[in-house]
């Protein structure tokens, strides 16, 4: 998979490229605007990684340009915390998702994952936590030499649970990204998932568990980081 990242920021456009390169992908990174679209423009690309505030010519141009030039590459935006509105004009021009600096490893690794399945770009990079991988292919999760199959929200939950490494998901977030909708129904069915869940990591044997944050939500334990 190729991916390029148009990021300004030498030392963050370094450090996104050594985190893909460690999963694999193949990365080409530009440091302003208009080489960004030269590169875009040139090459194909399964997936643009691309800034908003840009030396010589702005994300929103490039990503404007690309869109009317017919270049569907999905693009992954990436917004400071104040560019509010920048991410909302960014959807529009056709980005298909932004991260709001900072972010985490996991973060990154999962949009980009998510963007290009939704285009029908399968990758090969399977989460991983502790002592437990998912496969995003096979739905299964792995840990040691066992394997078990997950139901299709259970794998859902765990790649959000994976996604965010150790962070907490709160019951809000389940309810928002794999239901689409919240009445009070969604959040019993995340306990109850949950609780599948947890029964399927002990089934492993995994060091892994999955933490109650009271009134909160969810969050894995006992990874090694
Ligand atoms: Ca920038």
């Amino acid at each position: 998979m190729r991916v390029l990242v148009v990021e300004d920021e030498i030392g963050l456009a370094d450090a996104i490229g050594a985190i893909l390169k460690k999963e694999k992908y193949i990365v080409e990174i530009a440091n302003d605007g208009q080489t960004g679209l030269e590169y875009a423009l040139k090459d194909d690309y399964d997936c643009i990684v691309l800034d908003i505030m840009l030396p010589k010519m702005n994300g929103l141009d490039v990503l404007t340009y690309l869109r009317v030039k017919e270049i569907e590459t999905p693009v992954l935006l990436l917004t400071a915390k104040s560019e509010v509105d920048d991410k909302i004009k960014g959807l529009d021009c056709g980005a298909d998702d932004y991260l709001t600096k900072p972010f985490s490893t996991g973060e990154l690794l999962a949009r980009i994952r998510a963007m290009t399945r939704r285009r029908g770009i399968v990758t090969d990079i399977n989460p991983k936590y502790g002592d437990i991988t998912l496969d995003l292919k096979k739905g299964e999760l792995l840990c040691g030499g066992s394997t078990i199959v997950l139901g299709r929200k259970e794998f859902q939950m765990m790649e959000l649970l994976l996604s965010q490494s150790g962070k907490v998901v709160t019951k809000e977030d389940f309810v928002k990204k794999i239901w689409g909708y919240g009445d009070e129904s969604e959040y019993n069915n995340v306990e109850v998932y949950i609780s599948f869940l947890r029964k399927k990591l002990a089934l492993l044997h995994s060091k892994v568990q999955i933490k109650t944050k009271r009134s909160i939500g969810y969050c894995l334990d006992g990874g090694s980081k």
